[in-house]
């Protein structure tokens, strides 16, 4: 039996420590001592148990399970070995670390892991997973060593270390090797002081499916999702009855266990060409002390302590059911809404705050780091679906507000006597509070989220729809104003132009000015309280004038028709031909100088002609001037040259009206003169 005491001796290495004889066969090594450091003497060892030239021709087991289950116990029946046993009597500690022999008898190399005991938990988790990952890495056959009563138990049979191990395990070494297979790992089962009432069978199928339910919950790389429990892992099992109590029959289910490592020609024969990782016996301790530098430097095995790991587990067990919870109902509001959905955020913020009150109530009791993590990532998926919601709220409510300010707009605006700066801005305000009001209402605490961007367009809408309205008012009360102007001028207008005198043009453009300040008075009145830019009051106005100008230029056309035109003269010409100074009617006397008096009148009454034909007043300050515009197809502005619509008659027309006007004055004549001829027959 191996001296406990020369193998807790020094610090440093272990090459031997082992039974008192020379033979190196018994050697044992510890291959990774209590500092985590990888014994640079394993090659040399391997040589001296003479498997430097073995090739592939060895094999690598290795054991996992709790503290003081007996696992050395096991190892050295099974391969006669001289791991070191925990006296019972002394309660001796063994030497922490990662310790490897060569089986009696065959190519065999045995690791065993010693830890502390169980009790003094803390520190040693690292160890235990570290060293865990590092056996189930590098060996072909992993013992997985537990009670009979541990079966079925979750944190008894470390299956949360196991778990865990699974995970970096898949994560580090998953992939393929690089001559294309799976790392093949048998998983051997044994259970410890089976009492026989339940048969191995039914401890196998427990075993078998936590395995399963182990592999499903395991976070995979996404290339390795799909991958089972049977991609990577065989498991086989046997059961070991008590020690001490059935003794002889422990140790010959001890040796019967043993067959299996050692006669290839078992069916059961452990070790299948399948889990040989397929390293040259000469390149394994090379290998082997890569495997630890990578779980060593793995950051995902600095990992949580078992109370973490239980955290872990329970917490995301609780996150899901309160999550089951909040998702049916935030259901019924998940499809998409066109109106705004009265109390959405009352409803959102009791989801949520239900979810995380269930979360906190179950989950806070684990440990505090597991526990606020996994919170936040609820938090984070609960908000996740919320926010769509809040979004979509926002957008109808935006919707909402601005059909109701146009509403609003087009209400205040009825009638008359309305201060559309006034209307707009009742509007605006209202618009504002009712959209804070439901986008506040919306908001949950606890959230980023912002309705800012939201009521920024809104704001832009709102502004563009009260330009557009101010733009309509405007063409409005420019068209109302343009219609007064029209009737104000038309009396005057006509009258002066009925009554030709040299300074009628005069008097045209001075009722014309006057009428047109008063129209600009009354738009600049108004505009004022439209909010309306220096540019859309030059527009206007420009407009106003424009349209003034062809107003009283219609009216101009309109007196100066034709037939208008010439029944003006004929009377101006009657009245002068006709009539004596007096207004008395003439009777034409044969002595009478009819044709001096013809010739006076008519050129009198031609002389009204240049009068009209040009709006030109005697008063140079009197003078109207507008700015030409040239046509644009863009603006669809047509062409206007004002000096062009100063002149009333065109120069043939001018013309045509003279000898029209003649022929009618020549008629005036000849009655004149027949009446004459009468006159004398009586
Ligand atoms: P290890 O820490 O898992 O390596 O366990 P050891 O092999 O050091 O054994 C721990 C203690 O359990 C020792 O006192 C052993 O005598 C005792 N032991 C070993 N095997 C068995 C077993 O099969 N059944 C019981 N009940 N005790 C055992
Ligand atoms: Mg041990």
């Amino acid at each position: 039996a191996p001296s406990a005491g020369r193998t807790t001796a020094a610090n440093g290495h272990y090459v031997n420590g082992a039974a008192p004889t020379t033979d190196a066969s018994s050697e044992r090594i510890q291959i990774v001592d209590d500092e985590k450091q990888f014994s640079p003497a394993l090659t040399q060892q391997i040589q001296k148990w003479g498997l430097q030239n073995a090739g592939f021709d060895y094999d690598i087991v290795a054991v996992f399970g709790s503290q003081s289950t007996g696992k050395s116990t096991l190892l050295n029946r099974l391969f006669g070995t001289n791991f070191d046993v925990m006296d019972e009597t002394r309660r001796q500690q063994t030497t922490k670390g990662i310790w490897m022999c060569k089986a009696k008898n065959a190519n065999l190399l045995v690791m065993d892991v010693e830890g502390t005991d169980g009790r003094e938990r803390g520190e040693d988790q690292d160890f235990e997973r570290k060293s865990a990952l590092f056996s189930l890495a590098s060996s072909e056959v992993l013992i997985v060593n537990l009670w009979e009563h541990q079966v079925g138990l979750y944190q008894g049979a470390n299956m949360g270390l196991l778990k865990t191990v699974f995970e970096v395990n898949l994560g580090l070494f998953g992939k393929k090797t690089p001559d294309g297979r799976n790392q093949r790992t048998l998983l051997l089962f044994v259970i410890r002081d089976h009492i026989g009432t339940t048969p191995l069978a039914n401890l196998q199928a427990t075993l078998s499916a936590d395995m399963q339910k182990i592999w499903e919950t395991l976070s995979k790389p996404p290339e390795l999702k799909d991958k089972q429990l049977s991609d990577y892992f065989d498991l086989s099992f046997a059961a070991l009855p008590h020690k001490i109590l059935a003794a002889d029959k422990f140790e010959s289910d001890a040796k019967e266990l043993s067959r299996r490592f050692y006669d290839k020609s078992r069916e059961d024969y452990v070790f299948s060409p399948l889990y040989h990782k397929r390293i040259p016996a000469d390149g394994v301790a090379f290998y082997m002390e890569g495997i630890w530098e990578q779980v060593q430097n793995n950051k995902d095995l600095d990992l949580p302590t078992q109370q973490e790991l239980l955290a872990q587990f329970r917490c995301d067990e609780i996150a899901s059911a309160a999550l089951t919870e909040f998702n049916e109902q935030a259901k019924p509001q998940k499809r998409p809404i066109e109106s705004v959905v009265d109390g959405l955020g009352k409803m959102m913020r009791a989801w949520r705050k239900g979810a995380l009150d269930r979360y906190d109530r179950d989950a806070s009791r684990y440990h505090q780091g597991v526990y606020k993590r996994k919170r936040a990532d609820l938090v984070g998926v609960i908000d996740s679906t919320l926010s769509p919601l809040f979004l979509g709220q926002l957008k109808n409510l935006h919707k909402a507000c601005l059909v109701k300010y146009k509403q609003e707009m087009i209400d205040g605006m009825r009638g008359e006597g309305y201060n559309f700066a006034e209307v707009v801005a009742a509007a605006r305000e209202r618009l504002e509070k009712r959209f804070l009001d439901g986008a506040k209402e919306a908001l949950v605490e606890g959230t980023d989220w912002s309705y800012e961007e939201e009521l920024q367009l809104l704001r832009d809408e709102a502004r563009s729809v009260a330009d557009q309205c101010r733009k309509d008012e405007t063409k409005k009360m420019v068209n109302v104003i343009e219609r007064n102007f029209k009737k104000q001028i038309s009396e005057p207008v006509d009258l002066y132009l009925n009554k030709p005198t040299s300074d009628m043009w005069d008097k045209v453009l001075k009722v014309f000015r006057e009428t047109l300040e008063k129209a600009e008075a009354s738009y600049l009145g108004k505009a004022k309280s439209f909010d309306c830019t220096e540019e859309e009051i030059t527009t206007a106005l420009a407009t106003l004038r424009k349209r003034a100008w062809l107003a009283l230029r219609a009216k101009i056309d309109e007196q100066t028709a034709d037939a208008v035109f010439l029944g003006k003269l004929r009377t101006y010409f009657e009245e002068r031909f006709r009539y004596d100074e007096n207004g008395v009617p003439r009777v034409w006397r044969p002595d009478d100088d009819i044709d001096g008096a013809f010739r006076k009148a008519k050129e009198q009454t031609l002389e009204l002609i240049p009068l009209y034909w040009k709006i030109k007043p005697t008063d140079p300050s009197l003078e109207f001037s507008l700015p030409s515009e040239t046509s644009d197809s863009l603006t669809s502005s047509e062409e206007f040259d004002f000096p062009s619509t100063l002149v009333v008659f065109s120069e043939t027309r001018a013309l045509d009206l003279t000898n029209r006007f003649r022929r009618d004055a020549d008629a005036f004549y000849v009655e004149a003169k027949r009446s004459t001829v009468s006159s004398v027959a009586q």
